[in-house]
């Protein structure tokens, strides 16, 4: 049985967050998603609005699973049984930070390795920051998001 987790902001979940969850599925048996709860960056979705659209998403997804997360990764996937780290690359900028962050995270734990999956071409400019400075101008996020997402997302401007 391979666990594993995916840490992140998700702010909000974009196409290229689903494609990693798509293909880590096949090839872990469990995925916990992990929606952090403070953030470096600050958030324009709340963190039950974050997981709530997460959720959501991965509905059609039986061995995907959703849960906050504050603190260390590394302890999030001991609690979790984990025994990877999935996160995505989008570009060699992302590699720089992220070689940093999964040596960091074997330093303080060497049972826990990083997967890393690299984006699909039609993801690379993607990321919640684009859809953020879309939504900023009232532009169209189709195709960016899980349709469920952009749905929640306009009925919550309705509502504001
Ligand atoms: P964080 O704040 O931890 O970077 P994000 O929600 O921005 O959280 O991203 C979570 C993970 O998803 C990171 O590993 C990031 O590189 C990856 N990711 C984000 N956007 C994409 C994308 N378009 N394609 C592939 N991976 C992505």
């Amino acid at each position: 049985m391979i666990k594993a987790v995916y840490p992140g902001s998700f702010d909000p979940v974009t196409q290229g967050h689903m494609d990693i969850i798509d293909r880590a599925v096949k090839v872990v048996d469990e995925l916990v998603v992990g929606v952090l709860v403070n953030t470096s960056k600050s958030c324009m979705f709340t963190l039950d609005e974050r997981v709530e659209f997460l959720r959501e998403a991965t509905k059609g997804y039986p061995n995907v699973k959703v849960e906050k997360f504050e603190g260390m990764t590394v302890e999030f996937a001991h609690l979790h049984d984990a025994k990877i780290i999935i996160r995505g690359l989008r570009a060699i900028t992302d590699l720089v930070s992220e070689m940093s962050i999964a040596q960091t995270n074997r330093y303080i734990d060497d049972t826990i390795d990083t997967m890393f999956f690299a984006t699909d071409i039609h993801h690379s400019f993607l990321s919640s920051t684009v859809v953020k400075e879309i939504l900023a101008f009232n532009g169209d996020i189709s195709g960016l998001v899980p349709d469920c997402v952009e749905t929640m997302i306009k009925n919550r401007k309705l509502k504001q």
